[in-house]
């Protein structure tokens, strides 16, 4: 398990990570979020042991990161770091020495990887020749090529298009499913929430939010109804506790305050006779985000 305990780092007098605790266990995709400048990157530095942190404590399997245990950890950063001048191979083999793997080793993951990822041609090929999004898949192969038990994803799916954001997402569920830790990080929470059933909200270093995603969806007292029938929006939005009425193509999506609110919203069209739908969603971790990180932008 990795353990991150009341971390604090500080660049001279400037506080970057506040008393940051999190744990990812095996088997976990954990979500480290937040708006540019949050905190994310020096964590990630802190973890790998590539910079120092001025309190706290990080362990992996109840001890430090150090030299000794580097080699079960794969990076994706988000600034790539791709030695554009070396072939695929050439960069593997470096990545992999570096992580303490034989020549042998390294070559028959590579050529699995490599077809994993549907870019067995590009293996002699140097890194610049290379498209922005294979580029990208030879990032990834890069950090997995160990495969690490705890691997940090930073940005994993830019420059892919779609078909490879899907083959991204298949291999990180295949690697946490067979037992790595992984730490996930994007500013698209849509793709967060795909994966992520825990994570931590940071703003100026400080945790905003955190927890178990579902329990944190549950919490939120602002939720969604849909509705679709004869009803206008400006019936619906008289009614106390009506946040917002947005009208969508064929329906009506309604913000209210909190879940006592459906119950008037209900009693309003239960009256009418052709309402086909009526369904109250949870809230998008989007929609979390942005209230959580603007409350705390203010303050
Ligand atoms: P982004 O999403 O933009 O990559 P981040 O969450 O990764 O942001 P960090 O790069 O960890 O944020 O930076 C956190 C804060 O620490 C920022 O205010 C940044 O300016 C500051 N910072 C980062 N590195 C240094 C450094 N070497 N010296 C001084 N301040 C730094």
């Amino acid at each position: 398990m990795l353990k991150v305990e009341h971390v604090t780092k500080y660049y001279g007098d400037f506080l970057a990570v506040d008393d940051l605790s999190f744990e990812v266990k095996p088997g976990e995709i954990f979500g480290l979020l937040g708006v540019n400048g949050a905190g994310k990157t020096t964590t990630f530095r802190m973890i790998m042991g590539l910079l120092d942190m001025s309190s706290g404590s990080i362990t992996l399997d109840g001890k430090p990161i150090d030299y000794d245990v580097t080699d079960q950890i794969g990076f994706l950063t988000e600034e790539r770091s791709l030695l554009t001048k070396m072939t695929v191979k050439e960069q593997c083999l470096f990545y992999g020495t570096l992580k303490g793997m034989s020549k042998e080793k390294i070559l028959s993951r590579l050529d699995e990887l490599l077809a994993r990822f549907e870019i067995s041609e590009y293996k002699d090929k140097k890194i610049k020749e290379l498209s922005k999004g294979n580029q990208q898949k030879v990032q990834f192969i890069t950090a997995i090529i160990n495969d690490p038990r705890l691997l940090i994803l930073d940005e994993p799916f830019s420059g892919l298009d779609p078909f490879n954001v899907e083959l991204f997402k298949r291999e990180i569920v295949e690697m946490s499913q067979k037992g790595s830790m992984i730490i996930f990080s994007s500013h698209r929470m849509e793709h967060v929430e795909l994966f992520c059933k825990k994570l931590v909200i940071l703003l100026h270093g400080k945790t905003v939010l955190k927890g178990d995603l579902k329990k944190i969806k549950q919490d939120y007292r602002k939720k969604t109804i849909l509705i679709k029938g004869d009803v206008t929006k400006e019936e619906i939005e008289k009614i106390d506790g009506v946040v917002e009425v947005i009208e969508k193509a064929d329906e009506l999506e309604v913000k209210i305050a909190n879940m006592d609110v459906s119950e008037k919203v209900f009693h309003k069209i239960s009256k009418k006779k052709d309402i086909t739908k009526f369904v109250v969603e949870e809230p998008s971790l989007n929609e979390i985000f942005i209230e959580k990180v603007g409350e705390s932008y203010e303050k």
